[in-house]
């Protein structure tokens, strides 16, 4: 449920001070009722919004599946003026907005919505939606450092949640580890590797829920089919 100035302006009536104006001078019905409380929540999938007398279509939901490239901000703008994940979005009218974040330097699976409420669900680790990493590591982590990452590490806010930790693959003194995590934190990947004593040297998310990289290249995206909006659910 949605504030009603908030949906109607998002369905471009007009700027959300003016919405409420409309709504407090009584020029705003849902479901035939006029409506002139400024609180007032709508449900913009299932309420019927008319101004006078002209009904509103509130902006149809939107939902990608991005592979970001590392060099890339997560953020719908940038005031220093790098690369963000809107300048892959010019052609969606809509205005989606990434899903949780992942770091400049990293890459991977980002979800785009314009979705308030699937954002929310799924940005909360209580919903325990798996985020499953891959991390290039200096040098090879042991069984302690694995049992470490498992556990939980204590980071500057807090010991992190037990978590999935393997060794996927060795090389030239590199590793490269996968992790499964249901939180969320600001670099919390680089941060847990860095204090079991292997930095990160490069980072990609491979899987967020069910959806994977598949076939994307970076930069690419696809958006989702309808029945996997509501396997997201
Ligand atoms: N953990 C990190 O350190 N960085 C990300 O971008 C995501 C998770």
């Amino acid at each position: 449920m949605e504030r009603l100035q908030k949906v109607m302006a998002r369905a471009g009536v007009a700027s959300r001070r003016k919405c409420e104006d409309l709504i407090r001078t009584g020029k705003v019905r849902v479901n035939g009722e006029t409506v002139t409380e400024l609180g007032f929540k709508v449900d913009p999938d299932w309420d019927r919004i008319e101004v006078e007398g002209r009904s509103v279509h509130p902006e149809r939901k939107r939902y990608f599946l991005f592979h970001k490239p590392q060099g890339v901000i997560t953020s719908m703008s940038d005031p220093q003026g790098r690369p963000t994940v809107a300048d892959y979005f010019r052609e969606v009218k809509e205005r989606v907005y990434p899903v949780g974040r992942l770091d400049y330097d990293t890459g991977g699976v980002l979800l785009l919505t314009n979705d308030g409420d699937m954002a929310n669900r799924l940005a909360h680790p209580r919903h325990e939606v798996d985020k499953v990493y891959r991390a290039r590591v200096k040098g090879v982590p042991g069984s302690e450092a694995l049992e470490q990452l498992r556990k939980g590490v204590m980071l500057s806010d807090g010991r992190t949640a037990p978590a999935k930790a393997r060794l996927v693959r060795i090389f030239r003194g590199q590793a490269l580890l996968e992790l499964i995590l249901h939180e969320g934190r600001n670099r919390q990947v680089r941060r847990m590797c860095e204090a079991v004593g292997h930095p990160v040297i490069q980072l990609t998310r491979i899987r967020l829920a069910f959806l994977t990289l598949e076939r994307l290249k970076p930069g690419q995206y696809r958006e989702l089919t309808a029945e996997e909006v509501v396997r997201l659910k």
